[in-house]
């Protein structure tokens, strides 16, 4: 096991030791966010006909080539219903926007270019030949393969499979998750305040952290620092794909999570990430798949963890190709002292400045420090062998509101 990995090789490793959940069905609308498990193919050309892109007159460009010319209108066409009057020289009929153009017409003249008076109309601009028209089969063609295996179901996704009468959708199943906080001082939501005891802020961090990328994880409560309470919790939590252990992994005296860990036969990769905050990062898996992190107990370094080694191995897990949080180049407002060795996740705020972002620390930096965490739009990544930045210098950010994620970790 080596100690204080990059972050860039602790995610690699990470990504190589969890794998891709097995399909499952669901019903079209619970299928928004998840990823196709195999490639859809369109049962039906869409439009079935060539249809009219606009209300105006279907024609025979033979007949307007020379303008203004007149027509008499033989039809009235709207959506859905199928034309019965074939359009022969000389003629037009009225046609509505998504009405099949009836036979003989090659040609769709708009309302705006026409006047129409009694039987007649006279088309008194010609757009060019075949104008107008939405050819069969220009959305989707019958029996191709219109969205495939691994993409990511959007609304605009999601309205394909809809054509495609997809009720049910077979994407990567969610991995099942379990969160569990270890430490003597920590007290639950559910009990009453004590005055000497720390609230349990992670479980709940995490749990919404999960909730964000669409799973809904469950919540083990709270492990004393005792290794045969430990022990009991942490195989329970074994049951799931994904177990989030907090806290407890650090070199105190009473950090009984990795040796437990051990002792219950979990292969660990790797233990620290050359980092700030988060650097008591753990990572194993068990021998039937289970992955454990056993991320730092203080709320903000457990936050950076999740965003930087959870959220990648989940998104993967359910199928996603982009698996790294959005990032932007800002410049800084201010200076930012550093110390080389680990790389450093500045909470910031952003705002613009004409077409760029412009980077503000969210104040004092402490990885206890929650307020730091609760207000910051990104995370500024400053190299690890930085020695400290100074204001209107670019920084990478990546970009933690809203759910915006890239293939490439450009960290
Ligand atoms: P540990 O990683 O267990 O050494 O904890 C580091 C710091 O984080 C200590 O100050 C803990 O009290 C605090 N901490 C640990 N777990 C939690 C939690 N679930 N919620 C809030 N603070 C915590
Ligand atoms: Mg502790």
């Amino acid at each position: 096991m080596t100690a204080y990995r990059s972050v860039i090789e602790a995610q690699q490793c990470i990504l190589s030791h969890v794998s891709m959940m097995p399909p499952e069905e669901v019903a079209l609308h619970d299928s928004l966010g998840r990823v196709l498990a195999g490639d859809v193919t369109a049962n039906r050309n869409h439009p079935p006909y060539d249809v009219s892109a606009m209300d105006g007159y279907a024609v025979r460009f033979a007949d307007i080539a020379r303008t203004p010319a007149k027509l008499t209108v033989v039809d009235d066409i709207r959506a859905g219903q199928m034309p019965a009057i074939k359009v022969l020289q000389g003629r037009a009929a009225r046609i509505m926007t998504g009405a099949p153009v009836p036979q003989g017409a090659d040609t769709v003249v708009r309302v705006e270019d026409s006047e129409q008076d009694g039987n007649d109309v006279s088309i008194l601009v010609s757009p060019a030949s075949g104008a107008n028209i939405r050819p069969l089969g220009e959305n989707l063609k019958n029996g191709e393969v219109v969205l495939s295996k691994g993409t990511e179901i959007t609304p605009g996704v999601l309205a394909i499979l809809a054509m495609v009468k997809q009720k049910q959708v077979s994407v990567f199943a969610k991995p099942s998750v379990a969160i569990l906080s270890t430490g003597d001082e920590l007290e639950g939501l559910d009990e009453p305040i004590d005055e000497n005891k720390i609230p349990d802020a992670n479980s709940h961090a995490l749990y919404a952290q999960c909730k964000a990328l669409g799973i809904e994880p469950t919540l083990l409560g709270i492990a004393h620092d005792n290794p045969i309470e430990l022990r009991a919790k942490l195989a329970e939590g074994l049951k799931y794909d994904v177990l989030l252990a907090s806290g407890g992994v650090s070199v105190g005296h009473h950090d009984f999570v990795r040796p437990t860990l051990d002792a219950l036969g979990i292969h660990m990769h790797f233990w620290r990430v050359a980092m700030r905050p988060g650097h008591p990062l753990a990572f194993g898996t068990s021998e039937n798949g289970a992955a454990v992190f056993g991320l730092p107990g203080n709320p903000v370094s457990g936050m950076v963890c999740f965003e930087q080694f959870v959220a990648p191995a989940l998104r993967s897990m359910m199928g996603h190709e982009k698996l790294f949080r959005r990032t932007v180049q800002a410049r800084l407002s201010h200076d930012l002292k550093d110390r080389a060795g680990r790389m450093h996740f500045v909470r910031v705020t952003l705002s613009r400045d004409g077409d760029g972002y412009i980077a503000t620390s969210t104040g004092t930096q402490g990885s206890g420090v929650l307020m730091s965490m609760a207000v910051a739009e990104g995370f500024a990544v400053v190299a690890a062998e930085s020695e400290g930045l100074a204001a209107g210098d670019t920084v990478t950010v990546q970009l933690l509101q809203g759910m915006d994620f890239q293939q490439d970790t450009d960290i």
